[in-house]
């Protein structure tokens, strides 16, 4: 995608005029970034879309997004779409993120640079650079929150707990398990949580696509299995969407009543629906990543790719896609309950008090 193409084909921006307006002096140029997401079922990725493009577009880029519903196979092909277009820039955040090798190879084929987008695609050196948060300390954020809430520091003890784990194609699942698991694996090794289930494999754990309804049914069989004459505890979820479909499955057989409260429930991403369940105290906490700031960072890091200019990393060992290490840069995860959801998410602005009513 050369520019003097682009240029020769340009003139129907509504933002060519601001096309040179941006605060580093460099220049947009009539470009288009390519932004190819995941699904519009889960709020923060709709937040995500709309955060970049509006930033590509203030910055003068022209913008083709796309949202793949979780369908690999059309991800695909809207990649390869916007490749046929000669976007100058891909970011993509994948739904598979060992799917997208061949297509990446046409990226190549044409220089067409690729941010990866809060997930890692694995298997192609053809990945450029990845904005995402640092995922590790996602599942540490998590399993802390249990260890202190639990008094498991102290000794506390024994608790039942069960383990959810994110989507196996997605590389940042087994980042938030592991970092969850390097808190909460020795208590159960000591007997202080115990898993009735007895599922603490990550492969037995696991959600794919982080479908809500699949963590439901699987729910549903660990109740029914194991918790007939046993409180459950604490649910370690990864991710709000799962945590909400755990969430129906106890509501379903009486907990959330007075004599028998909801269990500790974590989650991910602050979704609307799951601020609204910590105020009402039925899920009890998750991790704020602000997807504003995500976006900035992606933009920022397009941006400069596209001037010649070195984008900002602040991680260069940790994201190997098992061709290369990965260039990223990530931001911090912020933990938010009942106590500080107000200051975190509402005196920033994320959310109005209205939104959470
Ligand atoms: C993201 C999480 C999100 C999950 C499900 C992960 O890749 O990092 O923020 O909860 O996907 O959408």
């Amino acid at each position: 995608a050369g520019l003097g193409l682009l240029a020769a084909c340009g003139g129907n921006s509504e933002n060519e005029a601001e096309g040179t307006a941006n605060n580093s002096g460099t220049e947009a140029n009539g470009l288009t970034v390519g932004l190819a997401m995941p699904t519009q079922s889960s709020e923060r990725w709709v937040r995500d879309g709309e955060n970049m493009a509006e930033q590509f577009e203030e910055l003068g880029y022209e913008v083709e997004m796309q949202y793949g519903e979780d369908d690999v196979q059309n991800q695909v092909s809207q990649i390869e779409n916007m490749i046929t277009q000669e976007v100058d820039l891909l970011v993509i955040a994948s739904i598979d993120g060992e799917a997208l090798t061949s297509v990446l190879e046409m990226a190549e084929a044409t220089d067409i640079p690729v941010i990866a987008y809060d997930r890692l695609i694995m298997n192609s050196e053809h990945v450029s650079y990845y904005a995402t948060f640092d995922n590790y300390e996602v599942g540490v954020q998590q399993g802390e929150y249990i260890e202190s809430a639990l008094s498991l520091d102290e000794g506390e003890g024994p608790f039942n707990i069960e383990l959810f784990g994110g989507s196996p194609d997605d590389n940042n699942a087994y980042f938030f398990w592991d970092g969850a698991m390097s808190v909460l694996e020795p208590y159960i090794e000591e007997g202080q949580l115990v898993v009735q289930s007895g599922q603490t494999d990550f492969e037995q754990a696991s959600t794919m696509r982080w479908d809500a309804s699949l963590a439901q049914e699987r729910m549903d069989n660990i109740l029914s299995a194991n918790y007939s004459d046993e409180n459950l505890d604490v649910v370690y979820s990864p991710f709000d969407g799962i945590s909400r479909g755990v969430i129906s499955s106890l509501s379903s057989i009486g907990y959330g009543s007075d004599s028998q409260p909801m269990p500790i429930i974590t989650g991910q991403d602050a979704e609307e629906a799951s601020v609204r369940a910590i105020i009402s105290g039925e899920q009890t906490m998750t991790i704020f990543k602000d997807t504003r700031a995500l976006a900035e960072q992606a933009v920022n890091m397009g941006h400069a790719i596209l001037n010649d200019e070195e984008p900002e990393v602040n991680d260069t060992e940790t994201y190997d896609n098992n061709s290369k290490v990965v260039p990223a840069y990530l931001l911090e995860p912020i933990s938010v309950d009942i106590d500080n959801y107000e200051e975190v998410l509402v005196e920033t602005g994320y959310y109005s008090e209205e939104d959470l009513q």
